[in-house]
């Protein structure tokens, strides 16, 4: 199995401008310096707090920002800095779905012409043949086919993420980021969602990015789990060996924080987590996770820890579960 896209020490930053209250220009350096390996047919899961980098990583793969530094090989182009022009023939490739597809539904169209505009913008299919792909999409996201003449707001928050995936299909992608799509949804609908976006893969040979800030869905979905923690990734692995040998303290943490089938388990291997995650653009020096970590040393806040390992890596001076 080649991996579908391969990300090579991505930095990408937003700039901080001057201004009233801010005396200095700086970097909000949201990914720094992460490499990742996507394979086909795959879901990755990328899980962290927000505001770790995660939603970054995910725009930048999708090029909605252009990254400072870094590859982004997908099917072994680099993508990382092309211009939107030279993007053209693999943009349809790679898509996104968002936490609430509502914001990008134009309120004034009906479902219909939401799901017709790349067929016609990105002419994917002559005009005379799009009603019927509109129907199909409608009909793969599991909504009726008389759907397509009502607009945005007369949807549920589930069936608008059905929507939303409808859109990113018509496209026929390779790749989806899926940006916390099921985390506004009640959890019954949450379900479903999940299920749809795993018979997809199935169906499409379909390969995801799957980023959640809790690690429950991700946990539902995805073979293999990469932990983010303020722009890097600390731990990645496949799911049932990260669950039952977590090796990064703070993986070890967010573990506990979703609720255990067996409540005396979590409280005997419960670890606490100590402050505030710290402001991007400005980390702690060494392992930046040394002012929360409750295992920290002398080490800790000089040196960084590089990410170690093949199948299961992790960044920590002090793994547990060696
Ligand atoms: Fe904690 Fe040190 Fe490991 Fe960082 S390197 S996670 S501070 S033990
Ligand atoms: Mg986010």
């Amino acid at each position: 199995n080649l991996p579908l896209l391969q990300i090579d020490g991505l930095k990408t930053y937003y700039p901080i401008k001057k201004g009233i209250f801010s005396r200095t220009a700086g970097y909000v350096k949201a990914v720094d310096d992460v490499s990742l390996r996507i394979y086909e047919g795959e879901t990755l899961g990328l899980v962290g707090e927000s505001g770790c980098g995660k939603s970054t990583i995910g725009r930048s793969i999708v090029r909605l920002e252009e990254p400072l530094e870094g590859r982004i090989l997908f099917q072994n182009k680099d993508i990382a800095h092309q211009t939107q022009n030279e993007l053209r023939p693999v943009r349809t490739q790679l898509q996104m779905i968002f936490q609430d597809p509502y914001s990008s539904l134009n309120p004034r169209k009906r479902i219909g012409d939401i799901l017709a505009e790349p067929f016609l913008a990105h002419r994917l299919a002559p005009p005379s043949e799009v009603p019927r792909k509109v129907d199909l999409l409608l009909e793969r996201v599991g909504l009726p086919r008389a759907y397509k003449l009502r607009y945005p707001h007369e949807f549920s928050g589930g069936q608008r993420q059905r929507i939303g995936i409808a859109r990113a299909l018509a496209f026929e992608p390779k790749l989806i980021v899926c940006d916390e799509p099921v985390s506004a949804l009640d959890v019954s609908i949450q379900a479903q969602i999940l299920n749809l976006l795993a018979d997809l893969q199935k169906e499409l040979n379909l390969t995801y990015l799957f980023i959640a800030h809790g690690i429950g869905a991700v946990r539902y979905v995805s073979q293999r789990i990469a932990v983010m923690y303020l722009g890097k990734i600390v731990e990645i692995g496949y799911k049932d060996e990260l669950f039952e040998r977590p090796k990064h303290p703070y993986t070890r943490i967010l573990l506990h924080a979703y609720p255990a089938p067996d409540p005396t388990l979590r409280d005997a291997k419960r670890i606490r987590i100590q402050g505030d995650v710290p402001s991007p653009a400005n980390p702690p020096s060494g392992c930046r996770f040394h002012t929360r970590c409750p295992f920290a040393a002398e080490k800790c806040r000089q040196e960084e820890p590089p990410l170690t390992g093949q199948v299961h890596a992790v960044a920590c001076h002090f793994p547990l579960n060696p």
